[in-house]
């Protein structure tokens, strides 16, 4: 495939590729780019709300990939669009809303197979039904939120392995945030879909759950390879920083990743997908044991993680940058 060199406002970009690199915990924008590739031809397209300069993007050889799909979305959702060039198939992750979604498929001549659901709140499932009508694309979720995901048609639990056009898909359940939430786990492409459970900095509100089980459901994410790739439902990140920032002020690793998600956003460009590395080393919700965290928010040396969690996580509701 020739290189990407066209990239215009309001863009969405996808990179797929054989190569992986190693974990850093300063990732430069080349490894962001390779972390974006997923299995061997499967490719990812981040559906994106915000502007891209070409200059960041910049140009590389992609060959197995033939797509770079433009298509605007909410204010900070994102979706992301799975394509298999093997088989033709293509997959929606959380489609916020259908129109762009359609335009890109239209654009390209694509139709869509699947529509997965992390979890049933209307930013990640609001473009299902559209979507279903218009393609007759199957709806995967929660068997947990059966009644609540609109159009579901296959409803998967915890430990399920699902098939996305040969790619195993391991259905992960991460209640917390809501009771039914589910995470999508791409083994093979070490890659993961954490919708509102896991963000790069923080964790989702516990609109259903409590601290206990957002916290059991950060573990199993976290017990994944430090080199998976997470894909989080929102932009959240700079706002994260610097609540992050303001009770592990001293943490060199969050600084230096805090000043380069800065960077990122003062160019529009996202900052995901984030590493399971880096959170471990920055995420203060993956920190509950931290000294330095306890201190700052007065949590006890005695107080168990999930007890920290929920203090963190008020802490965080409260928080204003
Ligand atoms: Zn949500």
């Amino acid at each position: 495939m020739q290189a990407i060199s066209k990239v215009s406002s309001a863009a969405s970009f996808f990179r797929c590729s054989r190569l992986t690199s190693q974990p850093c915990l300063r990732p430069c924008v080349r490894q962001l780019h390779l972390r974006k590739g997923l299995v061997s031809g499967l490719c990812v397209v981040l559906v994106y709300p915000f502007a891209f300069q070409d200059s960041a993007l910049s140009p590389m050889s992609l060959p197995h990939c033939k797509l770079n799909w433009s298509v605007p979305c909410l204010a900070d959702n994102y979706a992301y669009i799975l394509h298999d060039e093997d088989t033709g198939t293509v997959g929606v992750v959380d489609p916020s809303e259908a129109v762009p979604v359609m335009d890109a498929l239209q654009k390209h001549s694509r139709n869509l197979t699947y529509i997965l659901n992390t979890h049933h709140h209307h930013d990640h499932t609001g473009g299902n039904l559209e979507l279903k009508d218009r393609y007759g694309a199957k709806v995967i979720g929660s068997a947990v939120d059966r009644g609540r995901i609109p159009g579901i048609d296959i409803a998967l639990k915890d430990g399920d392995k699902w098939i996305f056009a040969g790619h195993e898909v391991h259905v992960m359940e991460t209640p917390g945030h809501t009771k039914g939430h589910i995470s999508f786990y791409f083994p093979g492409a070490r890659a993961i879909f954490t919708g509102d459970t896991l963000f790069s900095l923080s964790c989702g509100k516990l609109f259903e759950g409590t601290p206990e089980q957002m916290l059991a459901s950060l573990q199993k994410i976290i017990a994944l390879p430090d080199d998976t790739s997470i894909y989080c439902g929102h932009e959240y990140t700079l706002s994260n920083s610097k609540f992050a920032l303001s009770i592990e002020p001293t943490n060199e690793v969050l600084q230096s990743y805090a000043a380069y998600v800065a960077e990122l956003r003062d160019k529009k460009l996202p900052t995901i997908p984030t590493t399971m590395k880096m959170e471990k080393a920055c995420n203060p919700f993956l920190r509950a044991w931290n000294t330095d965290i306890r201190r700052a928010l007065g949590i006890p040396e005695t107080a168990d993680e999930a007890e920290a969690l929920g203090i963190i996580r008020r802490a965080k509701d409260n928080f204003k940058a």
